[in-house]
């Protein structure tokens, strides 16, 4: 029985730290983690959940395995994810294993940083026969992302389209057009290696819907792909004469105007170069998609239970032109003039999409969670829901390199610092640090520790190290898990 009624300290104090959930454990969450952790006057503990058991998100099952450097970002985040203050929860799924009501109940502020799970759509008849697929689970599959392993990607083929002309255009075309002899020395997933040693394809055609001064990615990425070895980029010279618009629109764009100047580069080369290339890059500019068409000798048109479905055989294009909308964004509309490319393999990589996470608000329309500068809105009233936050991709839709997360995270951390006066209070049982322990227990999830983790990566570095690799990844969960538990008990 206690003689004096209870203190309670306001949550941040050292009598009672700052509970904060993570939901992601990407480039995102670790860079909020990393601005919480330097926040002044804060007392603060950290969970961050994901529902690989591996960290790091698109660091791991993004970016291209022949762009080890990138990668090299993670070390920002192991140092974040190593502080006392901090707890990682792999292998836990938000709305499954962990829901809304939970979580909430447990932590005064919880942070949605699940970034872009899915893929836009194109929205035209045969997007889906086999043999189209989207960048994400393409991406995912080369990167060993688990949910991917399997896939059915078609590479007995000369002859495969890529879909938009932004970065993972230029990803998914490098890791299509370079020896595997290249891929070999990276941490390219073995399942897809395999598939590679035996690939067929010898064109790849980018298709551009608008012309080259709009194109997403940026000049590094362009420059590349004229570096790999054996490999020929072609581009139609009448191609780069631009409509007035585009001129006027390149003055003051140093990125395009350097974009042009490398596609220009690639106009310019001797077409012997294509001839005798192994592989061939093709540029279409003002190009869209409007009809995959399924090849006639694949299936049988009635795809059910056990029967071959319909392959992609052809694309369908149309030529398009630039129109000036008011807001000054030169749109590309069709023009009716269409032709078929042969193609067995075609890959959208139009841009990414968030998906809805089970009890938290969605905007359909924009593909992320409402949200006023990282606090998420109430759809109804446009009101901020206390304690709810979003920060990366699902914040602010799929744009930017990873760095951009940072500045994105710390817009949200101020926020939740601003916030910190006013937050509803949480039952100081739950609140616990062990709670959420027994939560977990108590339903008998096997969540992933950051130092099991740590277990993991040194396993996929030393099987690296053994092929003069810089790591074999584990793509099964079972496979990680089986790897863990064989070790506790030895
Ligand atoms: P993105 O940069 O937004 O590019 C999407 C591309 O798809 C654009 O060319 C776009 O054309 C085109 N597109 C969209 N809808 C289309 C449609 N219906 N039909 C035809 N084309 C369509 O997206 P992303 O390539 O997915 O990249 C996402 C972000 O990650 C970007 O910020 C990117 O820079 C970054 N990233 C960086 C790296 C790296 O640094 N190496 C690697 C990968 C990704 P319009 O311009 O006409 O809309």
């Amino acid at each position: 029985m206690a003689y004096f009624a209870a203190v309670t300290y306001p949550p941040g104090s050292p009598e009672r730290p700052l509970r904060v959930a993570i939901v992601g454990a990407g480039p995102s969450g670790y860079y909020t983690v990393a601005s919480l952790l330097k926040a002044e006057d804060l007392t603060v503990s950290i969970d961050v959940f994901d529902r690989q058991p591996a960290p790091f998100g698109l660091v791991r099952y993004g970016v291209a395995p022949d762009h080890q450097k990138i990668k090299l970002v993670a070390r920002v985040f192991e140092k974040a994810a190593r502080d006392d203050r901090v707890r990682f929860f792999g292998h836990v799924t938000f709305g499954e294993d962990l829901s809304h009501a939970e979580l909430t109940a447990c932590y005064d502020q919880v942070v949605y940083a699940v970034g872009g799970q899915t893929d836009r759509k194109l929205g035209i008849p045969g997007e889906d026969l086999a043999g189209s697929l989207s960048s994400t689970q393409f991406v995912y599959w080369y990167s060993g992302h688990p949910d991917f392993m399997g896939l059915d990607v078609e590479l007995d083929c000369e002859t495969v389209a890529v879909v938009g002309i932004g970065n993972v255009a230029m990803d998914v075309t490098r890791i299509l057009a370079r020896s595997v002899d290249d891929l070999a020395t990276t941490d390219i997933a073995d399942e897809a290696l395999e598939r590679l040693r035996h690939s067929r394809v010898r064109d790849i055609h980018i298709l551009a819907r608008r012309g080259p001064v709009q194109a997403a990615c940026t000049p590094p990425e362009l420059k590349e792909l004229g570096e790999i070895e054996g490999v020929a980029v072609v581009v139609d010279p009448a191609d780069l004469d631009l409509d007035e618009a585009s001129a006027r629109a390149l003055e003051d764009d140093r990125p395009a105007t350097k974009n042009l100047e490398i596609l220009q580069g690639y106009a310019g080369q001797p077409p012997e170069m294509a001839e005798t290339a192994d592989r061939r890059i093709h540029f279409h500019f003002l190009t869209s998609p409007v009809e995959l068409l399924a090849d006639e000798s694949s299936g049988d048109g009635e795809a059910g239970d056990g029967e071959a479905a319909d392959r992609v055989g052809a694309v369908r294009l149309e030529r398009n032109r630039l129109e000036p909308r008011e807001s000054g964004y030169l749109a590309a509309v069709g023009t009716g003039e269409r032709r078929d490319l042969p193609a067995t393999l075609v890959i959208r990589a139009v841009g990414y999409r968030s998906v809805p996470l089970p009890g938290v608000p969605f905007h359909e329309r924009w593909g992320v969670i409402p949200n006023q500068g990282g606090r998420v809105t109430d759809p109804e009233t446009g009101e901020p829901i206390p304690g709810e936050y979003a920060v990366g991709w699902v914040k602010r839709g799929p744009s930017g390199l990873i760095g951009s997360n940072k500045p994105d995270a710390q817009e949200t951390v101020d926020a939740m610092l601003e916030d910190l006066p006013s937050l509803p209070p949480v039952d100081d049982e739950k609140a616990r640090p062990e709670a959420v322990e027994e939560l977990l227990a108590g339903k008998g999830v096997r969540w992933v520790r950051f130092e099991e983790w740590e277990r993991l990566d040194r396993l996929e570095l030393e099987r690296g190290k053994a092929q003069g690799r810089p790591r074999v990844k584990i793509c099964h969960v079972e496979e990680m898990l089986a790897a863990l538990d064989a070790r506790s008990d030895a």
